[in-house]
């Protein structure tokens, strides 16, 4: 497990390492040319060997796929990991995935195969928030799923929001570094999200990013893992 500076989550835990998202921003992508994780970033490599990371007793949030994309891995990968979440509920882990429809069959799956079409209820416990990441407008348009949050980060464009399956948090944050073709967001993208999150009665996480664009209005309300249950 590794200590991290995303503000949003304690640790990290990887068992994947790779994606084939191809986000231009992708800065696992940056580090794996780097520390060379896997092979190729586009092909994801399971890494059984960190699953006993999972067994640390100190209670942490933990973002369980910042080097990959849980949508993307193989379903035995998610099923492997699942069974150390349940096998550790001291503490609250984060999932997060540009492919809803693609994780949600998995999700379905597992439950199904182990006679069960409930998830949470399969597992009897609720530490495990998952989240769709929004960037664009093509993405929102896919993501009208039951989750517990979107991460609207890094915001590329104004986006309206899925409308049906609203979450109960919103996390908005700005592209970080000095890439190429880096994106300025515009205030009025923020306030535009912070009017649906309202109108939706949803929490709304700033990160640090955004806090000299918003000034006065910069806003850090509670991240769904904080929330009781
Ligand atoms: S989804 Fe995440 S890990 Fe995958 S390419 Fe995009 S930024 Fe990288």
């Amino acid at each position: 497990m590794r200590n991290t500076k995303i503000e949003t989550f304690d640790a990290t835990i990887n068992c994947v390492y790779g994606c084939p998202n191809n986000c231009e921003y992708c800065y696992g992508n940056v580090l794996n040319k780097r520390f060379h994780f896997c092979k190729d970033w586009k092909v994801p490599e399971w890494k059984p060997e960190h699953l006993k990371e999972f067994y640390s007793k100190n209670p942490r949030s933990i973002f369980i796929d910042s080097m990959s994309d849980i949508g993307t891995w193989e379903q035995e990968w998610i099923e492997q990991v699942i069974n150390a979440i349940v096998a550790n509920q001291q503490h609250k882990y984060i999932a997060l995935t540009k492919r809803p429809a693609v994780l949600s069959n998995k999700l379905i799956a597992i439950t199904n195969k182990r006679g069960n079409r409930d998830f949470y209820s399969l597992y009897g416990h609720r530490n495990l928030f998952f989240g769709i990441s929004i960037t664009t407008q093509a993405q929102a348009d896919r993501a009208d799923y039951s989750v517990d949050f979107y991460s609207v980060e890094p915001i590329l464009e104004s986006i309206t929001l899925p409308w049906r399956s609203f979450p109960k948090v919103i996390i908005i944050g700005a592209e970080t570094g000095n890439g190429k073709g880096k994106v300025i967001p515009q205030k009025k993208w923020i306030d535009y999200l912070v009017r649906q999150a309202d109108e939706h009665h949803s929490a709304v996480f700033m990160k640090e990013s955004l806090r000299q664009l918003m000034g006065d209005d910069f806003r850090q309300d509670k991240l769904p893992w904080d929330i009781e249950r």
